[in-house]
């Protein structure tokens, strides 16, 4: 059996404590490898050799620090086939995704690295005569990453390809359910002429290495994904001082059905967005509002493409279209969710149960319909391959039923009218519209949820100066 360490300042290092983390393969129940299950002293040495390095780091110019980025998404190029497979196996999403998100990955670090020589300041008009203003965009320092294990190996990059670029030095803490992948990128890390301490990665539990990183006084900012749970304990934890946080939670996205959509696409569409990676995806939709008047047909067809969903063992069987759920508590939720539905009125069109399986968490594909605004299935995040569905009368109706929800990440609407889709995208109260589309954001765009959803965001040039502070100078010539 496999039993990794952390990788600190270059290296890979033995946990000061003697407790480890095992990792299952969800399909199997079967233990993958393990790893620290960190203590604070853990953590304050990666956060010391972060410090440390970011100094010379924050100093080279930019363009020179996406050299060492672009080294490594070709690094990570070169092994998408043994590092998807490491991912499937520990977080049990399928082969084909996996390969997506290995190869995204090495996109991204590529997309960060050509902001390397596009960071800008301004120069600000004065008041005084002879003098210049300037803003400048400095680095933060350290930046503490704490990731979800949905797509564990993205989020790496997507913490530190902004914050390198950017000059910080990270210390990542991956989720405990997936941390393979992790020690994988710093195997390759290693074999690189990377400069040491500049991504540090500390395996552990949220409560004590997650609020370490959170509440270490030497870390600048918190970049935070997860749910919003944990999301606030890092505030929390943050507040102690003054720490800048930058939060991805929970999401429950709302997708509107209108009377005038094109029926085919937004069944493919809102199956695709239910079933990739089992239901597991904070963007993609939770809950189905559809006019009454196609709403037969609509469910109808969404049921026959549910029920046609290949299921299985991801490494097993490449065809399947969605594997296990992560773990217990996850496949508990999607139980609890479905059967309070069910007991409130709700009507199961297929699935609703376990799927008959010997081993793995699966959850049959569900359609649910003639659920109401007030069940938990529509209310909370189901993270299942479970589409509830509610009708409704007009677009007011359809907005407010959207809008009646404590997450504000994503929103889609399948409509031919350009007018119902400008009113919707004035009205809908979320940080992301997707029209006649499936939702997965764009690496240029801004990932970026309202309400509980986060603080701050990813991507694109707005996701990027996250990772910088501005420093005024006044310039007073004489
Ligand atoms: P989680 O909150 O259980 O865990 C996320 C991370 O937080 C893990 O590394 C965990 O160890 C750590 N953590 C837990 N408690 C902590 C604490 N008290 N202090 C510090 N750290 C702590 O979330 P998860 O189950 O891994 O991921 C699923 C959630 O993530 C869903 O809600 C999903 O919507 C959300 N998510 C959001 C986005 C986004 O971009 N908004 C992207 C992916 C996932």
């Amino acid at each position: 059996m496999k039993a990794f360490d952390n990788f600190i300042n270059g290296k890979f290092v033995r946990s000061s404590g003697d407790k480890r983390i095992e990792v299952i393969n969800p399909a199997t129940g079967s233990l993958v490898c393990t790893v620290p299950d960190s203590t604070e002293q853990d953590v304050n040495d990666a956060v010391t050799a972060a410090a440390e390095a970011q100094r010379s780091w924050g100093a080279l110019p930019a363009a020179k620090r996406a050299g060492h980025l672009r080294a490594l998404a070709a690094k990570i190029r070169q092994h998408v086939e043994p590092l998807a497979r490491v991912i499937t196996e520990e977080q049990g999403k399928t082969l084909g995704l996996a390969r997506v998100e290995v190869e995204f990955t090495a996109d991204y670090l590529d997309y960060m690295a050509e902001w390397g020589r596009r960071i800008e300041g301004e120069i600000i008009e004065s008041d005084r005569e002879g003098e210049t203003i300037f803003l400048f965009r400095r680095p933060i320092g350290v930046i503490g990453g704490i990731l979800p294990w949905n797509f564990p190996f993205f989020l790496i990059a997507r913490k530190a390809g902004p914050a390198l670029i950017t000059g910080n030095t990270i210390v990542i803490k991956p989720s405990e359910e997936t941390p393979h992948n992790a020690v994988k990128f710093c195997e390759l890390l290693a074999e690189l002429d990377f400069p040491a301490g500049l991504i540090n990665v500390v395996h552990g539990r949220g409560p004590v290495a997650g609020q370490a990183l959170a509440s270490s006084p030497s870390v600048g900012m918190v970049s935070f994904t997860g749910s919003v749970n944990a999301g606030s304990a890092v505030m929390a934890a943050a507040a102690k001082n003054i720490t800048k946080v930058n939060l991805e939670l929970g999401g429950k996205a709302p997708a509107i059905v209108m009377a005038d959509a094109d029926i085919d696409l937004s069944v493919k569409v809102i199956k695709a967005s239910r079933v990739i990676n089992s239901g597991q995806v904070c963007n993609c939709a939770e809950r189905v509002y559809v006019h009454r008047s196609v709403a037969q047909e609509f469910v109808e067809k969404l049921t026959t493409a549910m029920q046609a969903t290949h299921f299985g063992d991801p490494i097993k069987d490449e065809t399947v279209e969605y594997g296990p759920l992560i773990n217990e508590g996850g496949f508990k939720k999607v139980e609890r969710l479905v059967g309070s539905a069910v007991a409130a009125g709700a009507e199961v069109r297929t699935g609703g149960k376990r799927a008959d399986r010997s081993t793995g968490y699966y959850y049959e594909p569900t359609v649910l319909s003639g659920c109401t605004q007030s069940m938990d299935v529509i209310r909370q995040e189901i993270f299942g391959p479970v589409i509830p569905v509610v009708e409704f009368g007009d677009l007011d109706e359809a907005i407010s039923y959207a809008n009646d929800c404590e997450y504000g990440l994503t929103s889609s609407i399948y409509t031919r009218d350009l007018n119902t889709a400008l009113r919707a995208c004035q009205e809908i109260r979320f940080g992301e519209t997707y029209i006649n589309r499936e939702n997965f954001e764009a690496m240029q765009g801004f990932h970026a949820g309202w309400r509980k959803s986060g603080i701050g965001g990813a991507d694109g040039k707005h996701g990027l100066y996250e990772f910088t502070q501005s420093h005024v100078v006044y310039m007073q010539r004489y």
